[in-house]
């Protein structure tokens, strides 16, 4: 069956949206350890966040969930509301969502180490990713995106659990460092290295995200492009964040970052979101930048 996610991708570039942490930090939350709590304790703050992204044009909104997986939950004792934590997230970001436009159902690292560097069995990651896709799935999700994830084999894991939770569109995005040698997570594994395995356990769409400023990553979606056909999400962080007077602000403007996304377009991106420092205003200035009507 066509997805209307995959058909609207074939039609134009996509827009994502920018952080959701930049925005809780704004509003006074962003001390929080645990964000996806907000879901249920400050409802119509998450909706809110999620209503300026799509009025700032993003084709697409990602869900509250990030660190939504049964592992990560776990950490801080909220394993038991798992479920309810990842449903409340997909229906604040849907109540949000105009006709027309999509849910990105979020899946981050679960913060734990597989083996052998950790204690964590292969199975037991796939696991934790399968329980949290279901839970989106179920909820209603337009798509799945795995992202920031920084071990191939975590993101690989991370895969094979959304696979087996459901037919869905995937989007695997994993964070590349610069290195006088090139990119490179920081487990040591290259762009290509990272492409043809996400490929092959089914990811349908790649990506690369947070860690790097929009100037670098223009280079790095080069290197994507030239490693695979699928389509490529791209979200660069807004620079790197600086304090000064007790407040907390990223190096780049919206003026700057837009004019990189249009490089980044230029590259082969097939969509275009920020990460950390991106607020609405950065993904109105993309959508100006790469006239997206
Ligand atoms: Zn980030």
């Amino acid at each position: 069956m066509a997805n209307p996610f995959i058909e609207q991708l074939k039609e134009k570039p996509l827009l994502f949206d920018g952080a959701m942490g930049t925005l809780l930090m704004e509003a006074g939350q962003g001390s929080l350890k645990t964000p996806i709590l907000l879901n249920l304790d400050e409802p119509e703050l998450v909706a809110d966040i999620h209503r300026q992204y799509y009025d700032a044009g993003a084709d697409a909104v990602i869900t509250n969930t990030f660190g939504g997986s049964p592992l990560k939950l776990t950490a801080d004792g909220l394993e038991q509301q798992m479920a309810e934590l990842n449903r409340l997230a997909v229906k604040l970001t849907r109540q949000a969502c105009p006709e027309g436009k999509f849910v990105a159902g979020d899946i981050g690292p679960s913060g734990k180490m597989m083996q052998p560097l950790g204690d964590i069995p292969p199975e037991e990651m796939q696991a934790n990713y399968f329980s949290q896709a279901r839970e989106l799935i179920a909820s209603g999700v337009d798509l799945i995106i795995i992202e920031t994830m920084y071990s191939l084999e975590e993101a690989l894991a991370a895969v094979q659990g959304v696979r087996k939770a459901g037919d869905i569109p995937l989007l695997a995005s994993m964070t590349y460092s610069k290195t006088k040698n090139g990119f490179f997570t920081v487990m040591g594994e290259n762009i290509s290295r990272c492409v043809s395995a996400l490929e092959k356990a089914g990811a349908d769409m790649l990506g690369a995200n947070c860690t790097l400023n929009s100037t670098d990553t223009i280079d790095l979606t080069r290197e994507l492009r030239a490693a695979t056909d699928r389509p490529l999400l791209i979200q660069p962080n807004a620079g790197k964040p600086v304090t000064s007077k007790g407040e907390t602000y990223y190096e780049q403007t919206p003026a700057e970052f837009a004019m990189d996304a249009a490089k980044i377009r230029a590259a082969g991106a097939d969509m275009i979101g920020g990460c950390c420092g991106t607020t609405p205003e950065f993904i109105q200035a993309v959508k100006a930048e790469l006239a997206l009507g």
